[in-house]
């Protein structure tokens, strides 16, 4: 494949400006509106299908494009710079997928993949519970097995996709008295289909809007035992924490793309608005601030070129996926804050987009594992390497 001067090869470009095209096409033009009446963005959704979007990080044999990472984190970036939620739309079906390619058995990638990769289905994942978010050990969702079946009951909250999804891959406990407790902790393929399992309130969000998020009640919901991912128990903590690190860079991605935009209309607004007599581009006080924001920006986007890589490369990247997403999403937030003052008083109007980034930006410090927790695993894995 002929790699191009910026590394990427010919054909990594032509997605990445395809994706760039249906942004600036289909995607920009309604986000604004949609984002403001809380809006699902169904024409989107379905041109997405239509493009082979939900099959862009699956395996070509099983019908996808087969992108790797490097080109899905640069993919989420183009999205997220025209509308963050679309990104949601499709994380979670690709951390399923990656779920399904690395752990399912034979039968069930060949039940699930095919129909991913066209959208006819479309996976959530789900591990925080009411009580519990980063303390993932501390699940209370129980699988009990019966009769060639898994009996759920329990209540998981903050599922995106929780309404429209048609599978959601479900951290439950199998065995609620192991020790250490993520022994006992198993994922199943929960599908829809089978009774008992419903999105019982969707959230009312301070930004992410379009896209639903959702508690999930399974009571009594039985699921075949051919639905436990990869055929075992136990596994479950592992597997959810593996496929994570693909959220993780979605997520920094997001970040980058976000922090994009904003500062592309930061820099276009300060050409326009004038205050004493001159552009307020031609105070040094809005250059520095745009100089400051671009390169952070272009340290973010690095960062997470380099998680997509090594994940790319099949090596642990715990530490490289938490740095990314750790400074991508901070630099976001100052980005988004940054442009916003840039707009003056008309960055607080709701008829400008910037409000809508400034609303957005929060929810990456917490989402896939909130900074905090990034600052612990970057940590502990620098002390790991530190004693050899
Ligand atoms: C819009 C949205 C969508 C989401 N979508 C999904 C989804 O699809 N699937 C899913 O499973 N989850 C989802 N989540 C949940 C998300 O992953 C959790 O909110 C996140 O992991 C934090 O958990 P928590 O909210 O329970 O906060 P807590 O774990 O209660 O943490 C509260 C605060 O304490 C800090 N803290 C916790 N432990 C420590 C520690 N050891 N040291 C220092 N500080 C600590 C945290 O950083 C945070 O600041 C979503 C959340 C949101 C807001």
């Amino acid at each position: 494949m002929a790699s191009t001067m910026d590394g990427l090869t010919t054909e990594q470009r032509d997605v990445i400006a395809l994706v760039r095209d249906f942004v600036e096409r289909e995607i920009i033009p309604v986000a604004h509106h949609l984002e403001y009446d809380d809006t699902y963005p169904e024409a989107i959704v379905a041109k997405m299908k239509e493009l082979g979007f939900f099959g862009f990080a699956i395996d070509e044999q099983w019908g996808g494009a087969g992108l790797n990472m490097e080109t899905y984190a640069r993919v989420c970036e183009e999205i997220a710079r025209g509308w963050m939620s679309i990104t949601g739309v499709i994380n979670t079906h690709f951390i399923v997928a990656f779920l399904l390619q690395q752990f399912g058995t034979d039968e069930q990638r060949q039940r699930f993949l095919p129909k991913m990769a066209t959208g006819e289905y479309h996976a959530a994942f789900s591990m925080s519970e009411p009580n519990c978010g980063s303390d993932v050990q501390a699940i209370r969702t129980r699988a009990v097995r019966d009769n060639g079946e898994y009996v759920i009951d329990g209540t998981k909250m903050w599922v995106t996709n929780g309404e429209r999804s048609t599978v959601v891959a479900t951290l439950v406990k199998t065995d609620p008295s192991a020790k250490p407790a993520h022994k006992g902790m198993a994922c199943i393929l929960a599908e829809k289909r089978y009774p008992g399992l419903s999105a019982s309130k969707h959230i009312n969000k301070l930004g992410y809007k379009g896209v639903e998020t959702t508690e999930l009640v399974f009571d009594g919901n039985r699921q075949p035992e051919a639905n436990l991912l990869g055929g075992v128990e136990g596994r479950g903590f592992q597997q959810m924490m593996a496929a994570i690190e693909v959220g993780r860079i979605n997520v920094a991605a997001r970040g980058v793309g976000v922090a994009q935009r904003a500062f592309e209309l930061a820099l276009a607004y300060a050409q326009e608005r004038q205050t004493f007599g001159k552009p307020i581009a031609e105070h040094q006080a809005i250059q520095f601030k745009l100089a400051d924001m671009a390169t952070k920006i272009e340290a973010a986007r690095l960062l997470t070129q380099k998680a997509a890589r090594t994940k790319d490369r099949g090596e642990r990247t715990d530490l490289e996926s938490g740095m990314a997403k750790l400074f991508a999403t901070e630099t976001c937030m100052e980005v988004v804050n940054e442009a916003m003052r840039i707009h003056g008083g008309y960055g607080f109007s709701r008829e400008f987009e910037i409000e809508q980034l400034y609303r957005d930006a929060p929810l990456l410090c917490i989402g896939e594992g909130t900074n905090e927790i990034q600052r612990i695993i970057i940590a502990k894995r620098l002390l790991e390497k530190a004693r050899g």
